[in-house]
């Protein structure tokens, strides 16, 4: 079985209602996808935060075995194409390996610890209103209706904001809604913590990216200060950048994305680094549905850390924003129901895309 050719796409899809992180406002979800092609008419999807160059995937994907995955990972490495382009090439070959055997990828992994994932919503963004607090409340409460039993709130934008709006979601809520709140690396050591304090006072899930992603000193530093549980690691690519942070235990919880870590072969290696270490792993998802169903694979295949009568849940984030490359580009979309996801059971990543979508999407 030899690879034939690989299509890049560059994708955007335009967001109706601009919305904002700690950090910046969304006006626009890009993403890197390419469909890796087989001389024996199989073909793989992958999804990367970056597209690697042409010249890259046709000296070193091209003609080669797609079962040779660890050979082609090493050669995009050093080929220089970074590891967030390696992950779209690397988890369309698995697609492809999963294809070929009948199986899907979850159980080339050594098996599904799980059929189904329980989802965190990924929502309460601050929005162009007039009452941000009123607008997170309705919007939290109808998380809870929709079946979530946990969600993620976005601040990094002041104390004033930032205390007065947890306060508000976690009372309306309930005490039994597991609640994270994302800074997206937006404060820098003091304001986090003293924020922080505040905000550990309504039963905080986790502190997600408290400061800059890469001052694992500062992690250090912020941890102790607080004792809740802290997040991060969605940025970090290749398994280097991650040595630090888990042998240091600057994050109580690590969070790659299987699109940026450097694909699903990556994934498995910080996997293991992290448990060695007694580091958690809870996946990063903000991006396509390729993007989803990778990451529902893998979430079938994390073991409890640690195994326990009732351990700490393996959780999905499930990304409430509007991104129509997320809900319609699998013919066959990944949904929740009552905030639970069924790993998909079909060959491979288990999703058929979509090419009319995928093409009024692409942009190059
Ligand atoms: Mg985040």
């Amino acid at each position: 079985m030899k690879i034939t050719e690989v299509k890049t796409y560059s994708t955007s899809y335009p967001v109706k209602e601009p919305f904002s992180n700690g950090m910046r406002t969304t006006r626009e979800r890009a993403f890197g996808i390419v469909e890796v092609i087989t001389d024996a008419g199989i073909t793989g999807w992958g999804e990367g935060a970056s597209l690697p160059a042409r010249r890259a995937i046709d000296e070193n994907v091209v003609g080669r075995n797609p079962f040779d995955y660890e050979v082609i990972w090493n050669a995009l490495h050093y080929a220089g194409v970074d590891a967030a382009g390696i992950s779209a090439v690397d988890i369309a070959l698995w697609d492809i390996m999963g294809k070929t055997q009948k199986q899907p990828v979850y159980a080339l992994l050594g098996g599904a610890f799980r059929r189904s994932v329980q989802a965190y919503a990924t929502g309460l963004f601050r929005r162009n209103v007039s009452d941000h607090t009123a607008a997170l409340v309705k919007e939290a409460r109808g998380y809870v209706d929709a079946g979530f039993k946990a969600m993620k709130m976005k601040v990094g934008f002041g104390p004033g904001y930032d205390v007065t709006n947890v306060e508000a979601v976690r009372k309306a809520i309930g005490e039994d809604v597991l609640f994270a709140v994302d800074a997206n690396c937006a404060y820098d050591r003091g304001s986090a913590i003293a924020v922080g304090r505040e905000m550990a006072k309504s039963d905080l899930l986790w502190f997600e990216e408290p400061i800059a992603a890469d001052d694992i000193e500062g992690y250090l530093e912020v941890k102790r200060a607080l004792g809740i549980r802290i997040s991060g690691a969605e940025q970090l690519r290749g398994r280097w950048a991650f040595r630090r942070v888990i042998q240091e235990r600057a994050m109580d919880i690590i969070q790659p994305d299987v699109c940026v870590c450097g694909g699903i072969t990556e994934y498995r290696r910080i996997h293991a680094m992290a448990s060695a270490n007694h580091v958690r792993v809870i996946p990063h998802m903000f991006g396509t549905a390729i993007r989803l169903a990778a990451t529902m694979h893998l979430l079938a295949t994390l073991p409890d850390q640690p195994r326990a009568l009732e351990p700490f849940p393996a959780l999905l984030e499930y990304d409430m924003s509007e991104n129509a490359l997320r809900t319609e580009l699998a013919k066959e979309p990944i949904r929740h129901k009552d905030g639970v996801v069924a790993v998909p059971q079909g060959p491979g990543l288990g999703i058929e895309i979509d090419r009319e979508v995928l093409a009024k999407y692409t942009v190059g």
